[in-house]
């Protein structure tokens, strides 16, 4: 259509943070800790701290030798991220806090509080390189990936704060900034992390963790093979190749169909019902016909194994495009679910602080 846009897949490396105790596998975390000259007991002591209690700082260890802690600190636990500001929407059930990493990078991540549980949304790069033009994200280009640390901790500050409100951290998605297939075995890490029981981890359940990708199909098909059962979405946006090319450029890369497969693939391997996220975009994907050909490719491909999640489209700042009417928006679900295809509309929260599906730029870019 335009001119071609440039995708990125690999990040630069410089920036990336110094090594972090969630950084390291079990080896070498011993490793790590019998450089210090401590028995490697220790690694256990200080995995409870962080995965079960969800403390960070060493000097608060109390249980470690008061002549090692600062030791185990300066080594293991460098501080990831300041937070910069907390800005609150929904009556102060949804918060968006940007923190700034150690290279002045800037991030956010949104916790969602519903009576039933807490969502915390989290980015796994700093930009995106998948150039989605109706995403705020995808207008910045790829800073750079998130270290497997800047990932994890994003998690453990919001299950603190829910643990501290008496509450409870429950679902964990992968729908803040960036393309989480494309920082791969980070992204890995950081699920086993946020799933495994205490003390190895935080212990939210797999089926509650959601992992939302543009549509890698090879990676997808590894993610399958990886034996864990977290939610797989695929942003489609849209049934056909045509506008999808547009709307969700690696679609160039990987077509319509060859996503498909790959969730069929995924479905098969897990079990699991594949999210199909739709981003309703006025008079640019939500005609009749579209809903029609999406329901129909959607049954033929998955079956009952899929669910389909409208998202009114919040328009970025400068975007031509806005959100569909209502009763547009009504139409289109209705078609899709009549297709055998189960859609529904996803609750936008956090709308008037921008931190909505795709509104995640850290505005403020580090100057
Ligand atoms: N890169 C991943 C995850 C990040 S975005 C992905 O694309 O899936 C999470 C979801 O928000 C994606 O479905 C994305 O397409 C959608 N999104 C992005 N910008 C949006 C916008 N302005 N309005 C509504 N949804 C948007």
């Amino acid at each position: 259509m335009s001119e071609p846009v440039r995708l990125q897949f690999t990040a630069p490396k410089r920036g990336m943070p110094p090594r972090h105790f969630t950084d390291l596998d079990q080896d070498q975390r011993i490793e790590a800790v019998t450089e210090l000259g401590l028995p490697k007991f220790r690694v256990n002591q200080i995995a409870r701290h962080y995965y079960g209690r969800l403390e960070a700082d060493p000097l608060t260890m109390t249980d470690l030798p008061e002549s090692a802690r600062q030791k185990v600190k300066d080594a293991l636990f460098p501080e990831l991220m300041t937070k910069v500001r907390v800005t609150e929407a929904d009556g102060g059930a949804t918060q968006k806090t940007l923190w700034r990493l150690h290279d002045g990078t800037l991030l956010e991540s949104v916790l969602m509080r519903y009576p039933d549980r807490a969502t915390l949304c989290i980015s796994s790069q700093a930009g995106c390189g998948m150039a989605c033009p109706f995403c705020a994200t995808g207008q910045g280009g790829l800073d750079r990936n998130l270290s497997i640390g800047e990932i994890v901790d994003q998690v453990r500050r919001a299950a603190a704060t829910m643990q501290n409100e008496g509450g409870r951290l429950t679902n964990v998605v992968f729908m803040g900034m960036g393309e989480p297939l494309a920082n791969y075995k980070r992204v890995l890490s950081a699920v086993k992390q946020i799933t495994r029981p205490a003390p190895e981890g935080f212990g939210l359940s797999m089926r509650n963790v959601t992992v939302s990708t543009v549509g890698l199909a090879p990676a997808i098909r590894k993610l399958a093979d990886e034996n864990l059962s977290v939610t797989l979405a695929v942003s489609l946006h849209t049934p056909d190749d045509e506008l999808r090319d547009t709307l969700v450029p690696v679609n160039n890369r990987w077509s319509v169909a060859e996503v498909l497969d790959a969730a069929r693939y995924y479905a098969d391997r897990t079990g699991r019902r594949v999210s199909i996220e739709y981003a309703l975009i006025r008079d640019i994907n939500d005609q009749d016909f579209r809903a029609d050909m999406l329901g129909q490719k959607l049954h033929r491909a998955l079956g009952s194994r899929v669910h389909v999640n409208v998202i009114p489209l919040n328009p970025t700042p400068g975007s031509k495009w806005d959100a569909s009417p209502k009763q547009r928006q009504d139409e289109f679900v209705r078609r899709v679910a009549a297709q055998g295809v189960p859609c529904t509309v996803r609750d936008t929260r956090g709308q008037e602080i921008a931190a909505a599906c795709g509104q995640l730029a850290a505005e403020e870019r580090a100057s």
